[in-house]
């Protein structure tokens, strides 16, 4: 995150706003709105830089930043679940070879028992796996 690391000289600055390399972009503060709350520095630093609202130039943008970044966090959970779950499908997988190339083989009915599933439904599932 680094929203206000460019260095461009007073005269040329219009105003102020966030963007994301995804294309979301922020508002946009137009320079009129905000003053210096130390007129007398020579640099222009958002977090000096007083809106309206009595809010810093830099409190703003990280606002509307985490607001806009916070569903992206919140997916994480999401991905490592699925992360999880494509993992035990493939242990499953290979679980259910193992059974079937035993000796004797497990049957379709102690599979889809153990699974929790049918003895129809584990044959559908892996029986184009394990016997090819
Ligand atoms: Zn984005």
């Amino acid at each position: 995150m680094e929203p206000f690391d460019i260095e461009v000289p007073w005269s040329e600055i219009i105003g102020w706003r966030v963007e994301c390399a995804c294309g979301w972009r922020g508002t946009t503060w137009r320079r009129e709105e905000a003053v210096n709350d130390d007129p007398d520095a020579e640099d222009v630093f958002p977090e000096h830089m007083l809106l309206p609202d009595g809010s810093t130039l830099e409190d703003a943008g990280e606002q509307e930043w985490s607001h806009h970044v916070r569903p992206l966090a919140a997916t994480e959970d999401v991905r490592a679940a699925a992360r999880t779950l494509g993992a035990a499908a493939a242990a499953l997988d290979a679980a259910v070879m193992e059974a079937r190339e035993s000796d004797p083989p497990a049957t379709w009915e102690q599979i889809g028992r153990a699974a929790g599933i049918t003895r129809q439904s584990a044959h559908d599932r892996w029986a184009g796996k394990v016997e090819e």
